[in-house]
């Protein structure tokens, strides 16, 4: 079943099997649809560092935190680098780089905390968003995986930041794999596959050969694929199949839209104690 469920009042995708099950969890993943950005930003773009009108891509984030019900103060983000530096988001970090990119977090590409009313926030367009939640420590957190990030093993250093600062078993965590180009579209040359080939034994399942020197490959799948070797079982890991190349009437396609996009965000928050999403 698709872990990501789209609200048709909201225009966001939520991980619902995760919000129903944990209550006060709200996690998800933005579309491209029902936001102020103009073209080729339209219009729900999320990202600051893409060259849109910086008060569209604000009022848009705005409305973001009002539907989950959380103070837009709340909303923290890195600048992401495609590295694998991951960083705990405490008191002196929350807020970060919500309405400028003179106050984010800088170089990182994987966020986490355990404190209630920190809205974590990254952007996308076809880099693969992970979810990771630890229930029993309440843990979250989120890490944006294009292949370098994948092959330098970004999901391996956000399992290892849950058990060094909250404690977390891994056989207790929950990980989930959103909305990225798919193995149907993402097409890559010999210099990302020489990379892709050390990191795991299993590469070969999540790429194929197509003509010589090019190879598609299914990044969400090797990063499930590197999960499993980590020890965490199929049942901890859900994984979507929405193609953010295959469907630019929903998502931003870097890929398929040459560059020259806006970007959708993945989110994860625990609400405050007392109040409602629905209130
Ligand atoms: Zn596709």
């Amino acid at each position: 079943m698709e872990p990501f469920v789209q609200s048709n009042s909201t225009n966001t995708m939520h991980l619902q099997s995760w919000e129903n099950r944990f209550t006060g969890l709200l996690a998800g993943f933005t579309t491209r649809v029902g936001g102020t950005s103009r073209t080729p930003y339209a219009s729900w773009n999320m990202g600051l560092h893409v060259g849109d009108n910086p008060d569209d891509v604000v009022s848009n984030r705005r409305r973001l935190a009002k539907q989950l019900g959380l103070p837009f103060e709340a909303w923290t983000c890195a600048d992401q680098v495609h590295g694998t530096t991951v960083q705990q988001v405490s008191e002196e970090w929350t807020g970060a780089g919500r309405d400028s990119l003179d106050t984010v977090i800088p170089g990182t590409d994987g966020l986490h905390t355990n404190q209630a009313g920190v809205l974590l926030t990254s952007f996308y367009a076809d880099c693969v968003p992970l979810f990771f939640l630890d229930p029993r420590q309440r843990a979250i957190g989120l890490a944006h995986a294009g292949w370098r990030g994948t092959a330098g093993r970004i999901g391996e250093k956000m399992v290892e930041a849950f058990e060094q600062a909250y404690g977390s078993k891994r056989e207790e965590l929950l990980v989930a794999i959103g909305p990225s180009i798919g193995g149907c579209c993402y097409e890559v040359d010999e210099r990302v596959i020489v990379q892709i080939e050390r990191t795991t034994k299993q590469w070969q399942q999540a790429v194929h050969p197509t003509e010589p020197g090019k190879y598609l490959l299914d990044l969400g799948q090797l990063n499930r694929l590197l999960l499993l070797e980590l020890g965490l079982r199929q049942e901890q890991i859900s994984k979507t199949n929405w193609c953010t190349s295959c469907r630019t009437d929903l998502f931003y396609s870097h890929r398929k839209e040459a560059g020259k996009t806006g970007r959708m965000a993945s989110f994860i928050a625990w609400q405050q104690e007392g109040v409602r999403k629905d209130s």
